[in-house]
């Protein structure tokens, strides 16, 4: 079985536990402190909180950008769940707008009439690995002074021009969870250059304890520091995420050029300003291929070939989202769930895989 998605560790990682279990310090300590001013410098940004999941640093971020209740933030439909429960959590509501087809990520296009009295920031996500348009969002931002927090979960060393993804908004958000393009188990971090949103989140991980005095609280907060065991498989695996990505990058490029030109079958497209960090390699099953999707995928699986729908339902249809964010009725994403099919593309896939991969959907 090819896996779709598989973590990446050696000796080194190994190594790495084994030490900060040897030291006695577990929790957040002197190994937090280095992976965040690593993968600060990594992105190109002046701080670095990590926390412990992807999600925890979205809610985070928000919090850090003194979003609340009753603000609209505006996302994409297109993504996994925890971008729009982080709103949810803290009593904001999510405002939809339609993605492009060709990135999947939110229309620059569609965007501005989503914006209301009540808008506050603006979600966007970098889907797949896939900057998001990152030169028109910032322009309808700046114009309506609103926040853009960058849910870069999926996008470890993705670039726009020369700016990093997770540097693409006023705060990035990154998950280093186990099918990430790098991992520490579970974990999150987020970046900033705004100091006030650094101490803010700060103190929120740390159940919004005041920095500069021990059992003074500022706000309410939450327990979403990372621990040093984490930090000590993040700070091998960053070492490592360049070639990580240089890899799936080339899988993608060997699959894009086997599959190029098969009827029916659309592959993913890279925008010229971008690079593109693969963390799914998604086409699409339109109507006029042999099979449906679905059963693609199923002749896939029996092949061997890992595969998933990323994602089944947009957001916008889930029940609990649709209690908050009412009734929408978005054509592009809800076409594009019922196309979308993701094949293996991590740097443990060979070229012999590729090759077995691009036979095999030939041979429909
Ligand atoms: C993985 C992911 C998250 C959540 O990260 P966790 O570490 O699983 O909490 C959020 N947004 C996107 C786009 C993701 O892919």
């Amino acid at each position: 079985m090819i896996n779709i998605a598989q973590p990446y560790f050696n000796e080194e990682e190994i190594v790495a536990v084994t030490n900060v279990l040897r030291s006695g310090i577990i929790a957040q300590g002197p190994r937090v402190s280095e992976f965040e001013k690593k993968f600060a410098e990594y992105c190109g940004a002046k701080y670095a909180i990590a926390v412990n999941s992807g999600t925890a640093a979205l809610h985070t971020a928000l919090y850090a950008a003194g979003i609340g209740k009753g603000d609209e933030i505006i996302t994409t439909p297109f993504t996994f769940v925890a971008t729009v429960n982080a709103i949810l959590q803290l009593g904001a509501k999510p405002v939809f707008c339609d993605i492009e087809p060709v990135t999947f990520n939110i229309d620059p296009d569609k965007l501005e009439r989503k914006i209301t009295a009540k808008t506050k920031a603006i979600l966007p996500v970098d889907i797949f690995g896939h900057p998001y348009a990152f030169e028109k969002i910032r322009k309808i931002a700046n114009k309506n002074k609103l926040k853009i927090i960058e849910d870069a979960c999926q996008a470890h060393g993705a670039v726009f021009k020369n700016k990093k993804a997770g540097a693409l908004g006023d705060i990035g958000c990154f998950s280093f969870y186990a099918t990430k393009n790098m991992t520490t188990g579970e974990g999150g971090i987020l970046v900033t250059d705004n100091e006030k949103y650094a101490e803010r989140a700060r103190m929120f991980r740390h159940h919004g304890q005041s920095q500069k005095a021990r059992y003074e609280y500022f706000d309410m907060g939450y327990n979403y520091r990372m621990t040093d065991i984490s930090a000590a498989v993040g700070l091998a695996q960053l070492k490592k995420i360049e070639n990580f990505n240089k890899n799936r990058i080339k899988n993608s490029a060997m699959l894009t050029k086997g599959l190029d030109k098969i009827k029916g079958i659309i592959l993913p497209h890279v925008s010229p300003d971008c690079k593109h960090v693969f963390h799914q390699y998604t086409i699409r099953i339109t109507k006029h291929c042999k099979m449906t999707r679905d059963e693609f995928s199923k002749y896939l699986s029996e092949k061997g070939i890992g595969n998933a729908v990323f994602y089944p339902k947009p957001l916008h249809l889930v029940p609990h989202i649709v209690r908050a964010a009412g009734k929408y009725s978005l054509p592009i994403v809800e076409q594009m769930v019922k196309e979308v099919l993701s094949l293996p593309v991590h740097p443990g896939v060979s070229d012999k895989d590729i090759t077995y991969i691009i036979d095999t959907i030939k041979n429909i």
